[in-house]
């Protein structure tokens, strides 16, 4: 069942196109400003860039897929390998409304490393996260090894929106693009700040109740888990 209201297309690419710009500002893109990013439209397609750089977006670089993967329009053989990452995780998980896959520098210095990222930072434990942020293990990007590997840990993980993707990058799904767009830049400020922090003695753990308590608080004041 669907939490979140359906998009248009038009609203969908125009959301998109925003959090893109909002990716390229908070520096989670790479040098290579390469990325895809996803919305889901209603119960059985989503939108999705077509091209590997988000530099430049407008309203004709996004192709309509349906859940199963086949695209309504033309697609380049470079997107075409990477629509089933994208499109099993909204299988595999209702409630999410944006997936977005981006190099962010630091975050993906830990996939370069095959290193979990530990929450230590309390920004993150806003969006719901209470156990390090896994590591996938390494096959060909999009390939049917690599999104099964994802979809077993989305499975296994309910409250987790964001994994690792071993030697390659991250992958984070959220209920809309504005916030998947937000926790990648959290996700990376955590992952930058942890490996300053190893340059001081290394990062210490939240206290064990820290999780609960950040929750109560925030209900306190009527907000929601960010993600
Ligand atoms: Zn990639």
């Amino acid at each position: 069942m669907l939490t979140m209201a359906n998009l248009t297309i038009g609203n969908a690419k125009t959301e998109l196109i925003h959090a893109a710009r909002q990716l390229h500002a908070s520096g989670v893109l790479f040098k290579g400003e390469h990325a895809n990013l996803s919305a889901r439209i209603d119960d059985d397609r989503v939108v999705i860039t077509k091209g590997g750089s988000i530099a430049t977006l407008d309203e004709d670089s996004f192709v309509v897929v349906t859940l199963q993967g086949e695209p309504e329009g033309d697609i380049d053989s470079v997107t075409a390998e990477i629509v089933q990452m994208h499109t099993a995780v909204y299988r595999a998980r209702a409630t999410v409304g944006s997936i977005m896959h981006v190099h962010a520098p630091h975050a993906t210095a830990f996939a370069v490393a095959n290193q979990a990222i530990p929450i230590a930072y309390e920004p993150l434990v806003r969006f719901g996260f209470t156990e390090a942020i896994p590591v996938v293990p390494w096959a060909p990007r999009g390939s049917e090894a690599s999104v099964g590997g994802i979809v077993r840990i989305v499975e296994e993980h309910p409250g987790l929106s964001a994994v690792l993707l071993a030697n390659h990058g991250v992958l984070a799904f959220t209920s809309s693009p504005v916030q998947t767009a937000r926790l990648l830049a959290t996700l990376d400020e955590a992952a930058e700040l942890v490996l300053h922090a190893r340059l001081l003695g290394g990062e210490k753990a939240l206290p064990e109740q820290a999780f609960e308590q950040v929750k109560h608080h925030m209900e306190q004041f009527g907000s929601k888990v960010m993600a």
